[in-house]
């Protein structure tokens, strides 16, 4: 799509979505899922760490990762998308973020009420009774890839405290999950970003903006087949989010 086109979208929509997945943390040194050679599954199983099963049968070993990647992202600043996201905010009348990330870059970029769709790295709960963890999280150094640390306990039933992520076979939460869904089918411009889209059903949202009218843009630096009705802007979020903020609002 021409991107003129597609600021005039912006400066005449109502409700616009940024749909984010790990791509948009990308640039910040928060390893994605899937790409090859960077990718946390290049290097990891996400059999023996992101189920509820491998959780139990090695629950230091699971926690300790999701340390690690806590530390990360703790010791990461948000990028150039972030920061176009929450600003643009203050150019449409109504913004939605809804993110498929565990980290919080877009709450310290400055976007308000963040949907996350797959959980959070910072909201621990109890694995047993569901109790929030609420005490502070150790701070360490970042540990080591794969180090093993001990969870924390449950104070009211002795449980371990598990990430409050959601993980392969988990549902979704979901009030997150309904108020993302009407985003879509409400928003009239539907910006996906850093995303692969092929994890359901979050990848179905920008299907139901595009089956609602809305104008639906994928951002990625690597190109994927698209309906002919969608657009692609082939690039960094950061650079693409970025000029699509200045060709629309200057
Ligand atoms: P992904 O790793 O599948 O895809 C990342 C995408 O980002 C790719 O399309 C890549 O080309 C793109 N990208 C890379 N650098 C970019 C940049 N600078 N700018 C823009 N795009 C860039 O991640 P995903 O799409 O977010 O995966 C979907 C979701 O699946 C994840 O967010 C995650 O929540 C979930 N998931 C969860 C677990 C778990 O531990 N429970 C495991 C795997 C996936
Ligand atoms: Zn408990």
């Amino acid at each position: 799509m021409i991107t003129s086109t597609l600021s005039q979208q912006l400066r005449k929509a109502h409700h616009v979505v940024a749909f984010t997945g790990a791509g948009t943390s990308a640039e910040s040194g928060i390893p994605t899922f899937r790409d090859a050679l960077t990718g946390l599954w290049e290097r990891f199983d996400p059999a023996q760490l992101a189920t509820p099963e491998a959780f139990r049968a090695d629950p230091s070993l699971c926690w300790g990762w999701y340390e690690w990647r806590r530390q990360k992202v703790v010791q990461a600043q948000p990028n150039g998308a972030h920061l176009a996201i929450a600003e643009l905010a203050s150019h449409v009348p109504k913004m939605t973020v809804v993110t498929q990330n565990v980290d919080d870059l877009h709450e310290r970029a400055g976007s308000q009420d963040v949907i996350h769709l797959h959980g959070s790295l910072h909201s621990p709960r109890c694995i047993d009774c569901g109790l929030a963890y609420t005490l502070p999280l150790a701070s360490y150094d970042l540990p080591a890839e794969g180090s093993r640390i001990e969870p924390p306990r449950c104070s009211a039933c002795d449980g371990y405290v598990r990430p409050g992520v959601v993980w392969f076979g988990e549902m979704l939460p979901e009030d997150a999950w309904s108020a993302g869904l009407a985003a879509a089918e409400e928003c009239d411009v539907f910006l996906s970003i850093g995303t692969s889209g092929i994890v359901y059903p979050a990848a179905e949202l920008p299907l139901r903006a595009l089956g609602n009218g809305a104008t639906v843009v994928h951002i990625n630096p690597a190109r994927f087949d698209i309906s002919s009705q969608e657009h692609f802007l082939e690039g960094p979020a950061s650079v693409m989010m970025q000029s699509l903020l200045r060709d629309a609002f200057g």
